[in-house]
């Protein structure tokens, strides 16, 4: 047969047949035309070369033992140096083995030091505490120590018209806790002084970016255009990532309908929502009703519905927008059964200056025995809702 036939019998490339013949392992006649020419045998030949081959022998190998049997029978018995080509290639592959399982495990190890290196990193980062709400504090060091006091990675920062922690007396307490019960009773609605408030809020920022992120005021009442530009000139201008802290007055909550339309057109920035005293349970409900309609706005809801936390904890429940904010609560049942209800809804806050974060931080350390569920609770519901990683 040619050489194209003997290739296709055998599944040796044409080029690796003419190498055999090169090394004496296989013969052939030349036709009177030049060609190569094989007889069956030369079939049988490939195949014990090939079988070889498996074997990790070299052509050179073969060579020495292609005339012995490869399976003995009784009138062959298998040739000496075929044996001894064997037992020195089994010994070249046992060493080879040896030097595989060596690096084998060199690999292993590196592998899983970086694979635990790389589960430290994931884990420090999924540890990432955020104080989800409070107020800029002066002076802006003192704000700063108390975040370094409770481990606290992050403040989610809002204005603050007042400064309450500046206060010496309790005259002078009064005096800025009179002005906050004016802005929430809805005698006065500064305009200016949010603007101060904001840039106020901007400047602290600014000065140390890795440890805020802000959310800005806006003032109640607005249409759904004055909203629009409010949100492009002082919220989004100024880079900040949500909306707050609104104060609307009981009965008044329906004002809020063009900010949530406002919100879902300008990528859906949370709302932030004071939902203690001076609001009530239908207040709250109606509040519920409008994150209801405006399902891609996140609405935050502060302090957990104050008095009416155990009836806002049951309204919320099929309402995937709504967070709760675990600030300001009179008995530590509230946010445990709110952690425990809605464990990747409820979010860490110390509403500083009114508590102390390392207080506000305790109290969900005391209440929350799972580690994981704390550990969202402390930042990574705050971090998921705000892009924050
Ligand atoms: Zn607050």
């Amino acid at each position: 047969m040619l050489i194209k036939e003997l290739s296709r019998r055998t599944g040796a490339s044409v080029r690796s047949i003419r190498y055999y013949e090169a090394k004496e392992i296989l013969n052939s006649c030349r036709l009177e035309n030049g060609y190569r020419d094989y007889d069956d045998t030369a079939v049988e030949r490939i195949k014990t070369i090939q079988f070889y081959l498996s074997l990790g022998l070299t052509t050179d190998n073969i060579a020495q033992i292609i005339e012995c049997p490869t399976a003995p029978t009784a009138d062959r018995p298998l040739c000496q140096a075929a044996y001894k080509l064997y037992t020195a290639k089994l010994n070249e592959v046992n060493k080879q083995l040896a030097l595989l399982q060596t690096v084998q495990s060199r690999l292993q190890d590196r592998s899983r030091e970086f694979e635990a290196t790389a589960n430290r990193k994931k884990s420090e980062a999924k540890t990432m505490i955020i104080d989800s709400h409070a107020h800029v504090m002066l002076p802006p060091e003192k704000q700063l120590q108390l975040m370094t006091a409770a481990k606290i990675d992050r403040t989610v920062l809002f204005t603050s018209t007042i400064h309450p922690e500046t206060a010496a007396t309790i005259e002078g307490l009064e005096q800025e806790l009179n002005r906050l019960y004016s802005i929430l009773n809805g005698t006065v609605n500064p305009l200016q002084e949010r603007i101060c408030a904001i840039e106020e809020l901007v400047s602290i920022i600014a000065a140390s970016p890795e440890k805020y992120i802000g959310f800005g005021s806006i003032p109640s009442g607005f249409s759904y255009e004055e909203n629009i530009d409010w949100i492009s000139n002082y919220i989004l201008a100024n880079n900040l990532r949500g909306i707050g802290e609104l104060a609307p007055l009981s009965g008044q909550v329906a004002q809020l309908e063009p900010l949530f339309q406002a919100s879902r057109e300008t990528g859906n920035l949370p709302l932030w929502v004071h939902a203690f005293f001076p609001l009530n349970f239908e207040d709250i409900k109606e509040l519920l009703m409008l994150a209801k309609k405006y399902s891609t706005v996140p609405l935050i809801l502060g302090h957990l519905g104050g008095v009416h936390w155990l009836n806002t904890l049951k309204a919320v429940k099929d309402i995937p927008n709504v967070y709760l904010d675990l600030s300001a609560t009179f008995t530590t049942m509230a946010p445990s059964f709110a952690i425990k209800l809605y464990p990747e809804r409820t979010l860490f806050s110390s509403d500083a200056p009114y508590c102390s974060p390392l207080t506000a931080r305790t109290i969900i350390e005391q209440i929350v025995e799972d580690r994981y569920v704390r550990e969202q609770v402390l930042g990574g519901n705050i971090a998921r809702l705000l892009n924050i990683g």
